[in-house]
């Protein structure tokens, strides 16, 4: 039987551009999806995507009318490890240096830039018979609601929300620009505390919602976690449904990942990457925990709490490695304290490799987000046996079991939870990491046990293609 086709939409995917979780996920999911559907996944082509080296080719070209404008558009393709990728390049969308803006602030056009994004999106649909549109954040939310609106348009939506603190909010007076009509600024619809909400659009006229875990499909339903979003997500609560993430257990694997000086399969592995990594940044100390953080210098990763906390981390018999990308207080915070303490090291930036040696030298990774729709890091920690420390909100409360309560026969993975937000419980939870770190043989069976669970797609996909299926009914 022929397989439906599904396109799957994101403004980021790894291995072509990637500023964080979606990218993996948008890189991740649609393989897990391919024995089920013929999908294709498209993004824009920023000009930071190489295409010599993925080979990527025009295609075709058209015009997109938005408002009173007429945007020459080229759909560009190539594919990957068998998988269908298609590009977007409009000059308005790709033609700059960043996706979004620098850390600080987004491009004053964004509005316009991912609202031409969506109505490409629709094009796709109305030139190719997709059965299924998945979308991804507010950046293709409009697409949701372009193709509801367009009765000749055949195929269902499903609409992912990653993170609910963005979501496209801007100035009313953009809609003739993105052409949009007055009668869909109501509170139904767009409308936003008289501003236009992007997101608003995919919850409303998308066919079904998810989001990235099961507790922040529960969250987001309450005004400390809704984001101002809370009574209308409860309104269209029906369609939504809370689908933790996976990671690629190919791509994130020690036992076979180019980026570490030796690949590893149990904790006793670790070592050669643990004296590489602290060579490298210049700390001393093989013998002692390696508490690392990896992540965007955001408030939600609970930056405020680690800048408050790293001077007394930096007292504990322990060595420390902060990672991290924007930010521009956050970053002088930490190179501030790392100057400070020989045992603290901050490296400024986005490096996947040493992101990856830093997984593999850690004894530790300290998560302490505020939120976390779902989170990644945990994960990939627990496949390179770094135990995580996190806040118990959100995908870490589904991913992170508590250390008291570790047993072998379990399927999760096992770490140490803050008992608040606070830096006391941080210190205390680093505290017990120290602790357990001098009981060798327990710390090495937690650590050989992380490493043993499933973190893959496997699960979760299954629940996308039920949904799937409930949709296409
Ligand atoms: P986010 O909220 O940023 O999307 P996720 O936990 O969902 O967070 O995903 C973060 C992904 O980005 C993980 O793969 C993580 O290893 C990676 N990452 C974050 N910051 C950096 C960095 N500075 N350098 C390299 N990789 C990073």
């Amino acid at each position: 039987m022929n397989k439906k086709s599904l396109l799957f939409a994101s403004s980021e995917v790894y291995p072509f551009v990637k500023t964080g979780g979606l990218a993996d996920v948008s890189h991740s999911l649609p393989r897990a999806l391919r024995e089920s559907y013929d999908v294709t996944v498209v993004l824009p082509l920023y000009r930071l995507i190489d295409r010599k080296r993925f080979n990527i080719a025009r295609l075709e070209s058209f015009e997109i009318t938005m408002g009173e404008n007429v945007y020459p558009v080229e759909l560009h393709g190539t594919t990957l490890d068998g998988m269908e990728y298609r590009f977007v390049y409009a000059p308005l969308l790709c033609d700059r240096e960043f996706l979004y803006g620098s850390a600080e602030c987004g491009y004053e056009d964004n509005a316009e830039r991912f609202a031409l994004y969506s109505y490409v999106l629709r094009e796709m649909v109305r030139r190719e018979p997709y059965a299924l549109l998945h979308l991804n954040d507010w950046q293709c939310a409009l697409a949701a609601l372009f193709i509801k609106e367009d009765t000749a348009i055949k195929a269902k939506t499903l609409y992912t929300i990653h993170n609910l603190a963005y979501q496209g909010v801007f100035e009313s007076s953009i809609l003739p620009r993105i052409g949009i009509d007055e009668r869909y600024f109501t509170m139904e619809a767009l409308e936003f505390y008289n501003q236009v909400n992007y997101m608003k659009a995919g919850i409303a006229y998308a066919d079904v919602i998810t989001t990235v875990s099961p507790t922040y499909a529960k969250e987001i339903l309450t005004p400390e976690f809704g984001c101002g979003l809370e009574g209308f997500l409860q309104f269209h609560k029906r369609k939504l449904h809370g689908i933790l993430n996976g990671i690629d257990t190919d791509h994130f694997s020690p036992a076979t990942d180019a980026a570490l000086i030796e690949c590893y399969t149990s904790a006793k592995g670790k070592k050669a990457s643990k004296s590489d990594l602290l060579k490298q940044l210049g700390l001393k100390g093989v013998t002692k925990p390696l508490f690392v953080f990896i992540g965007r210098l955001a408030h939600q990763k609970g930056i405020d709490l680690l800048i408050e906390t790293l001077p007394k981390m930096a007292e504990l018999e322990c060595t420390i490695a902060v990672l991290g990308e924007g930010g521009g207080a956050y970053g002088d915070a930490l190179n501030a304290i790392a100057e400070r303490y020989a045992n603290v090291s901050v490296t400024s930036g986005y490096d996947e490799a040493l992101s990856h040696r830093m997984y593999a030298a850690a004894d530790f990774l300290v998560m302490p987000s505020l939120f976390e729709p779902c989170g990644l890091n945990q994960m990939i920690a627990f496949a390179y046996g770094a135990i995580p420390i996190v806040n118990r909100v959100g995908g870490l409360a589904d991913t992170v079991k508590k250390l008291e309560s570790f047993e072998e026969e379990s399927a999760s993975g096992f770490g140490i939870l803050l008992t608040s937000a606070t830096s006391r419980a941080l210190l205390s939870a680093v505290k017990k990491g120290c602790e357990l770190y001098g009981d060798k043989k327990r710390f090495e069976m937690i650590v050989n046990h992380n490493m043993r669970c499933d973190y893959s797609w496997s699960k979760s996909a299954q629940e996308y293609l039920k949904l799937y299926q409930r949709v296409l009914k």
